[in-house]
């Protein structure tokens, strides 16, 4: 397994994988639309007071006050690593390319 990563690789990683595709379709967290946003059940406080950002590509918590970028919610949702996290987001955009 992989155990260095680039900058750019990150960046394409953060970047590249929508994350609301990430959190439904991968994460496969409940989810839903309200008011307009995207909404996810947090996996640190498990409410609903989330949205996200396409142009910035981050998930929010209020509740928690914490943004999560796709890298960050893999490591959380899955109990990753940050290189395992890293490698299962890299099999997703393989997939996706
Ligand atoms: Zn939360």
């Amino acid at each position: 397994m992989k155990r260095h990563f680039s900058s750019r690789e990150l960046f394409v990683l953060r970047n590249h994988i929508p994350i609301d595709t990430l959190i439904e379709t991968h994460l496969m967290l409940p989810s839903k639309f309200s008011e307009g946003y995207f909404r996810f059940l947090c996996p640190l406080c498990n409410e609903f007071q989330t949205a996200t950002k396409a142009k910035t590509n981050l998930a929010r918590c209020f509740r928690c006050e914490r943004n999560f970028n796709t890298i960050d919610m893999v490591i959380i949702c899955k109990g990753l690593r940050f290189v395992e996290g890293v490698n299962y987001l890299k099999t997703i955009l393989n997939n996706c390319g």
